[in-house]
């Protein structure tokens, strides 16, 4: 199963991701998680894509395209994947679909999780506290919300296009999320 996952910042979409893949068996892929792990090795990736994720600006599509051809290709990915917070912009969907016609292959769902703003902006001060996230003060949470809004939410509307859209309530226990988004799934 190749599956795209999306939300809001703040929606869940990790914490759903990581059971997810494990669940269905195939790699869970963050673009979030990649360029963590290069800012944390002091990467030149790193080193750029810090500058975009201190601000809740998004990296350059150039350089997370980059990243995502070269993850996918490898061979884990074969039997399928789990993309979470990719794609982010038209531009990314549009690099996604040709990677995988590359292939012969497509997206199979893109699942999207919905919640509340509200209680979007109370999880994310919440885990600013318990992980100290650089990129999680109040004024960059209100900025990668308003570019969710602006450069994201439109994908939504064009995978209900292709009918691959699913959307998913958020709220409430992680484990009640989990179980919704598996019946949605059919796994
Ligand atoms: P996340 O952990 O998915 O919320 O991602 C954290 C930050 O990494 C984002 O706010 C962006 O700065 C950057 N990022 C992650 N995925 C992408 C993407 N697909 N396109 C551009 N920037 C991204």
């Amino acid at each position: 199963m190749r599956l795209v996952l999306m939300g809001p910042p703040g929606a869940g979409k990790g914490t759903q991701a990581i059971g997810l893949a494990a669940r269905l068996a195939i790699p869970h892929i963050s673009t979030g998680d990649i360029f963590r792990a290069n800012v944390t090795e002091g990467t030149p990736l790193g080193i750029e894509a810090k500058r975009y994720m201190d601000a809740g600006e998004y990296v350059p599509d150039g350089v997370t395209n980059a990243m995502v051809r070269d993850r996918l290709a490898q061979d884990d990915c074969k039997p399928g994947f789990l993309l979470d917070g990719y794609p982010r912009t038209l531009e990314q969907v549009g690099e996604l679909d040709s990677m995988l016609s590359a292939g012969g292959v497509a997206i199979d769902r893109a699942v999207e999780l919905t919640v509340d703003v509200d209680e979007v902006v109370t999880r994310l001060v919440k885990r600013a506290q318990e992980q100290g996230r650089a990129d999680d003060t109040e004024d960059v949470i209100r900025r990668r919300l308003e570019v969710y809004a602006e450069q994201t939410a439109p994908l939504t509307a064009l995978y209900a296009e292709r009918n691959l859209l699913v959307q998913v309530d958020g709220m409430g226990a992680v484990e009640d999320v989990t179980a919704r988004l598996l019946e949605v799934l059919g796994a």
